[in-house]
């Protein structure tokens, strides 16, 4: 690990006001940015530790929307009352992700930029064109059963790795940033970017912005929501698979549907044809499958994960099941 300076700011202005060099970077939980840092896939000359801001709270707006900061940890976030009753997709995604341990020291703005866990990504002695831009993408002829089918480019295939993210693209949630010139939102689907030929960019957050909080709109049929996810092993795993669906069913006709999937994408993936086929159907069965084959007619599969493609539809339709019961 490269020497680096740590400051401890106590307030936003003056931790914004420290993170504009080209090589500062602000820690929260730390459970992403040590590792990569050990690693010496990220080298910042100084970190600004956010940890004394006062971005901790859920709080529900006037408007019926909650608001949740950035520092709040994902086990705060899972067990909050309001979470667990009104948005059981985003307790269960998160609750679904690493351990007990981690989830009690990750942030939820952590969470939003956590990098992907494509292992040539982590080991410096291969090409990489998201740590080192323009040296090649190791996955693409190499080993890539966990890697993307839907999203992908020439230049990378890596998957997306967060499960909180999946269920936030269904959410349709918002993100708060502040930066020196000021503040901004911006909606979930603007948030991640696509690889693309420049994979080295992986959000529309400019440096030395600050995740300031993410909300959420007031969905009142998101009570009846699910997140599936389907992994090697049934804890501590990242997804092969997942897909968080909130359906509002009246009469068996599905009225709205908000669906997003995890462990293909190369970023959390909103499956808008599967809401399309959803949309004004009957709930049952044969409509589930005709989503899940709509959610998945893009997916482009390489030499070890087309597995991906069959195991994403049968987890789209079982959390479709789930929620949307069967008429
Ligand atoms: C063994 C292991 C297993 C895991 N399994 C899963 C899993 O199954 N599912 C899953 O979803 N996740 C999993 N994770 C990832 C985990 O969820 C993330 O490491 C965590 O959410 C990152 O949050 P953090 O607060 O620790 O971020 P940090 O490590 O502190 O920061 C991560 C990045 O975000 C930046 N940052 C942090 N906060 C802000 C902010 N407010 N504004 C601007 N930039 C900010 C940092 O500069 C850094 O670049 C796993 C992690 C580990 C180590
Ligand atoms: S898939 Fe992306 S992260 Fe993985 S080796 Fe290729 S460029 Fe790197």
């Amino acid at each position: 690990m490269e020497p680096f300076k740590l400051i401890h700011p106590n307030d936003q202005h003056t931790a914004i006001a420290s993170s504009g060099g080209a090589n500062v970077k602000f820690i929260a939980g730390g459970t992403n940015l040590v590792d990569l840092m050990k690693l010496d896939i990220e080298k910042p000359a100084q970190l600004v530790d956010i940890n004394s801001l006062k971005l901790q709270t859920i709080e529900t707006l006037s408007n019926g929307n909650v608001r949740i900061g950035a520092l709040v940890k994902n086990s705060d976030l899972a067990y909050h009352p309001v979470i667990m009753k009104n948005y059981p997709v985003l307790s269960e995604a998160l609750l679904s992700g690493a351990s007990p341990q981690i989830r009690n020291m990750a942030t939820v703005g952590g969470n939003l930029l956590q990098r992907t866990r494509c292992p040539y990504f982590y080991d410096t002695s291969f090409p990489c064109n998201k740590r080192v831009p323009g040296s090649g993408c190791s996955a693409i002829n190499g080993y890539n059963r966990m890697n993307a089918i839907l999203g992908t480019s020439s230049q990378c295939i890596a998957t997306h790795p967060s499960d909180m993210c999946v269920a936030m693209a269904a959410l349709g949630a918002i993100v708060h940033v502040e930066g020196l010139r000021g503040k901004r939102e911006i909606p979930f689907h603007e948030f991640h970017l696509l690889p693309g030929q420049t994979p080295q960019y992986e959000t529309t957050l400019k440096h030395g912005e600050l995740i300031t909080a993410v909300e959420i709109p007031a969905i009142p049929y998101a009570a009846k929501s699910h997140y599936l996810k389907v992994r090697d092993r049934h804890s501590y795993e990242f997804a092969l698979a997942s897909a968080a669906v909130i359906l509002n069913v009246v009469n068996g006709r599905i009225q709205t549907a908000r669906v997003a999937l995890g462990g293909v994408g190369t970023r959390p993936w909103r499956a808008v044809l599967a809401e399309k086929v959803l949309t004004g159907a009957l709930a049952n069965e044969q409509t589930y499958r005709t989503a899940a084959e709509a959610a998945l007619s893009e997916a482009k599969p390489h030499k070890d994960n087309a597995f991906k493609i069959e195991l994403a539809k049968r987890t789209l339709v079982r959390a479709l099941k789930t929620v949307g019961g069967m008429s």
